[in-house]
């Protein structure tokens, strides 16, 4: 069996407030490397909150949350952050590219709380852009790049630092479905390179293509595949 990467046994995070937003409500799920997961569900039903445990920016309310190896509600701020920059990339939908910035920088500054001095960050921008198919496109600047070109530099953000996990939040929500097929395809081949990924989709065909669906209403596990294949 493969490593466990990710774990969240019994999950809840309520928000306060009157009355207080119970988010997840008991969620368990095991993510091993290797993996491909997607998680969706309506709007509201959780799904940006358990990416946000999953990616150590939060911390459970109820239960435990175990990231490379460590329990979430035991450490530190400093060690979570530490744990996030070195364990977890993140592919948001917006993808938050700095548009005057050249793709391979974009690329680069994922590396920029792991201490790599710049000339090591620009030769893994470089590898991780060939590694999504955009490597002559490295010296454009962000802004005039496609919306798929655009996915692809942060997609290559987030595997940089080459992060046990990939969690990505909508990956082909702002792209046509053409282009969003790419994106998935390239998700896909990156997968059966080995990169484990949990993504959050509402999109039924994304989800099809992922080896593992779990499925979210009202803060709870409503259904899911087999653990396994
Ligand atoms: P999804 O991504 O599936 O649309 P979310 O995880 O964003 O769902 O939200 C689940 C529920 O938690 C919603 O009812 C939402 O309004 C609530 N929620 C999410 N974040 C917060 C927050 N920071 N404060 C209060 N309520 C929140
Ligand atoms: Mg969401």
């Amino acid at each position: 069996m493969n490593e466990v990467v990710l774990r969240f046994e019994e999950v809840a995070k309520t928000y306060p407030g009157t009355p207080p937003v119970e988010s997840l409500r008991g969620v368990d799920l095991e993510v091993r490397a290797g993996d491909m997961v997607a998680v969706v569900g309506p709007s509201g039903s959780g799904k940006t909150t358990l990416l946000n445990l999953a990616a150590g920016l939060d911390r459970p309310t109820g239960g435990s949350v175990l990231l490379g190896g460590e329990r979430v509600e035991t450490l530190s701020d400093r060690r979570l952050s530490g744990l996030r920059a070195h364990a977890i990339g993140i592919v948001f939908q917006r993808f938050f590219l700095l548009d005057h910035r050249t793709a391979a920088a974009n690329v680069a500054d994922g590396l920029l709380y792991r201490g790599v001095p710049p000339h090591r960050r620009r030769a893994a921008a470089l590898e991780a852009l060939e590694r999504v198919g955009l490597a002559e496109r490295a010296g454009r600047q962000a802004r005039v790049l496609s919306g798929g070109e655009r996915q692809r530099v942060a997609i290559a953000r987030a595997l940089v630092g080459r992060p046990a996990l990939v969690l990505a939040d909508e990956p082909t929500g702002n792209l046509d479905s053409a282009t969003g097929d790419q994106i998935l395809a390239l998700l896909h081949g990156l997968n059966a390179d080995g990169v484990t990924l949990l993504l959050i989709t509402h999109d039924p065909h994304v989800a099809a293509a992922c080896g593992r669906r779990v499925e979210l209403r009202d803060g709870r596990v409503a259904e899911r595949t087999a653990d396994r294949a």
